[in-house]
């Protein structure tokens, strides 16, 4: 009986000893970063995502996931299941109307022009390299700025309901010195997009991306490697932007995250 509760025991204990630790908050657009026995397999939904050699992955909840998510890890012939709630985000919806009609629309002629961005940008995001940055501490990227605009808000123009913001909004004086919030590799280094202006996107690993954007000076080149706190540009009002700030944006695949879920801002 004793060897049976010991036996118990050892199991319960040995099975938790090895098993995952998950870091963030199961909140709609979170990061989560998880740890566990190198060499194990992850699947996240039924879908199997890399592990570092460490033992680190890393995944995203998308901004209106309403779904519980399915985190697996199996290392040999044994296997854990973890079934975690996602908590709602309240995201800030804005109503404006009686606006001119080419605020609401972009012109015909920048079509193309968009298309060829979105091109790059999607390009630049879809790197699934085996960097392990993303397990990392991220850091703001301006001292001495203002946040003013968050994930998940919405406008509303005209009765048009226009893709909801999913940056980080960081009001600063135009040639504002940009510090890297992470270690990474520069995918995307582009002086002059239609929408986002001097634009910058680094690689974290496994899917993880950052991009600035509007920036007044964009002071890397792709494929350069940059480490946390390196100066990268600089605060400006490039592509549409209404004033001078900085937007930042944080990607898993074409999962658009909260940047503040990183940041301890949320
Ligand atoms: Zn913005």
């Amino acid at each position: 009986m004793k060897n049976l509760i010991l036996f118990i025991f050892f199991n319960f204990f040995f099975i938790n000893l090895h098993a995952l630790e998950l870091k963030g908050k199961f909140y709609q657009g979170n990061l989560i970063i998880g740890n566990t026995e190198p060499g194990s397999q992850i699947y996240v939904d039924k879908k199997k995502i890399k592990i570092s050699n460490d033992g680190f992955f890393v995944f995203g909840l998308s901004k209106d996931r309403k779904n519980d998510i399915i985190i697996e890890v199996v290392k040999g012939k044994s296997s854990e299941k973890i079934i975690k709630k996602i908590k709602k985000k309240n995201y800030k919806i804005q109503r404006i109307n009686n606006l001119p009609k080419k605020q609401v629309t972009q012109p015909k002629e920048f079509y193309e022009r968009i298309k060829n961005d979105n091109k790059l940008i999607g390009e630049a995001r879809s790197v699934n390299s085996d960097l392990s940055f993303f397990s990392n501490k991220f850091q703001v990227p301006l001292k001495n700025s203002i946040i003013t605009g968050v994930y998940g808000s919405q406008r509303i123009l005209n009765g048009i309901p226009k893709s909801p913001h999913y940056g980080l909004d960081f009001a600063a004086n135009e040639g504002t010195k940009v510090n890297a919030m992470l270690d990474g590799v520069v995918t995307l280094s582009e002086k002059n997009l239609y929408y986002t202006g001097g634009t910058i996107i680094f690689d974290h690993g496994h899917g993880i991306s950052t991009l600035y954007m509007h920036m007044k000076n964009v002071n890397v080149k792709k494929g350069q490697s940059i480490k946390q706190g390196e100066v990268i540009g600089t605060v400006g009002k490039t592509g549409r932007a209404t004033g001078p700030h900085l937007d930042v944006r944080l990607n898993w695949f074409d999962l658009k995250l909260d940047p503040a879920s990183v940041l301890n801002l949320n």
